[in-house]
């Protein structure tokens, strides 16, 4: 199943090109107000599927193009990221700046202010910091389902509720310039999430998962979550014996090789095969 949140507080099942409404379902479900009742259906979704597909069946469709897509989870308690988990990816990074010794096997995880979230029909906007490089990073994204608190590898893939798609974008450090990696990830829009939560069960094998990223057409990203240094099910493990990690909660991979940098004018598309693509344009940010 594809679900999706659309026109501010909507929630709804993505079928083919249509969006089925099934607000009303999912709030008395889960008895909060949207947007923590997405939070909260990625703790029970495995047992209500059935019941979403019935709800979705009983709502009229309206066609995708006519709705605007929001992020499937718009406000994830926490948002956990991979840094290096990809060797083609440190080597990159070696290059550019010396201190990229470490990959996630080493460093575990960092977290984005979950604020940073947007949805696939907003702009990544960049702040005015003249004289930075903003970069995209393309990342196969992990939405946690029930409660995962000190679970083995062998249990994780029962604590995902599904997957999607995060843009991890980025502000350099220079090297006199060298701010928190939280901060210099965590300005609003860095997140880019969509277009849909592709629910676990139509994803038996995650490290059969894969992701492309274009910029302005040409292809940049080219990734397997085969070659992640720490895999899905031990990302989620080792994280879970840090804190627990609630539904809904956000798990991004490691950006693949090819991150490159992005400025105002540029367009963004990221597509994983099977769950689908958001395309973003980038602008300099008005506020
Ligand atoms: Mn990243």
């Amino acid at each position: 199943m594809k679900l999706v949140t659309f026109d501010g507080a909507r929630i709804g099942v993505l079928r083919n090109e249509t969006v089925h409404d099934v607000t009303d379902t999912v709030l008395a479900l889960t008895g909060l107000p949207f947007p923590w009742a997405m939070n909260a259906l990625c703790g029970v979704l495995a047992d209500n599927l059935a019941l979403l597909e019935r709800a979705a069946d009983n709502a009229g469709g309206v066609p995708l193009s006519q709705v605007r897509l929001g992020p499937p989870i718009p406000a994830p308690t926490h948002l956990f990221a991979a840094p290096v988990n990809f060797l083609a990816h440190q080597a990159e990074m070696q290059g550019a700046i010396a201190s990229y010794a470490g990959t996630a096997e080493m460093l575990g995880f960092f977290t984005k202010a979950s604020g940073s979230v947007s949805g696939p029909a907003d702009p990544i906007e960049l702040p005015d910091f003249p004289e930075r490089r903003f970069d995209h990073e393309g990342e196969i994204a992990i939405v946690i389902g029930k409660e995962a608190r000190g679970v083995s590898p062998q249990e994780a893939l029962d604590h995902i509720a599904g997957y999607t798609i995060v843009l991890d974008v980025t502000m350099r450090m220079t090297e006199t310039q060298r701010e928190e990696r939280t901060f210099r990830k965590s300005f609003h829009s860095f997140s880019p999430m969509g277009p849909c939560l592709l629910t676990s069960d139509e994803v038996p094998d995650p490290s059969a998962l894969t992701l492309k990223l274009w910029l302005n057409g040409e292809l940049r990203q080219d990734s397997s979550a085969r070659d992640l240094i720490v895999d899905i099910p031990n990302l989620v493990s080792r994280a879970s014996h840090v804190l627990p990690l609630r539904p809904g909660d956000v798990y991004i991979t490691g950006s693949p090789a090819g991150v490159g940098q992005i400025g105002a004018g540029d367009r963004v598309r990221t597509e994983m095969p099977g769950l689908g693509a958001m395309e973003l344009p980038v602008v300099l940010r008005a506020w």
